[in-house]
């Protein structure tokens, strides 16, 4: 399947990893939104927000299980946000399920 960020868990294309386990893989956004610029994503292909069922429900529940681990391994004790962009108006630009998490500054107080 020709998806970019499954090449990225495959390790075909290179990525700064900050987290690995069976079902979750986190790295480092290619271009930062904040001074912390990770993303989660699940290890199998779920293209978007709108693929999660009640057969992959877990893997997505260990992604929040993760975050917070993560948020604490990068120094984000003030706050963090965690987005996930889901289909054209929100501008997903990859079909693979990803949740930004971004923190290390003030964020603007407008989500959109
Ligand atoms: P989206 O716009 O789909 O919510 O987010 C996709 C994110 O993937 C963007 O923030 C973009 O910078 C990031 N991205 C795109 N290509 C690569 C890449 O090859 N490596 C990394 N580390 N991030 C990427
Ligand atoms: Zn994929």
């Amino acid at each position: 399947m020709d998806c970019l960020f499954c090449a990225i868990i495959r390790g075909e294309i290179p990525s700064t990893k900050v987290y690995e386990d069976e079902s979750v893989f986190a790295f480092r956004d290619i271009n930062p939104q904040a001074p912390t610029h990770v993303l989660v994503i699940p290890k199998s292909h779920i293209p978007s927000v709108d693929g999660i069922n009640g057969e992959n429900a877990v893997e997505v529940a260990n992604i929040f299980r993760v975050i917070p681990k993560i948020a604490a391994a990068e120094g984000l004790s003030n706050g963090y946000r965690v987005i996930s962009n889901c289909g054209a108006d929100a501008c997903q630009s990859v079909k693979h399920l990803h949740f930004h998490v971004l923190g290390g500054a003030q964020l603007s107080d407008k989500m959109a």
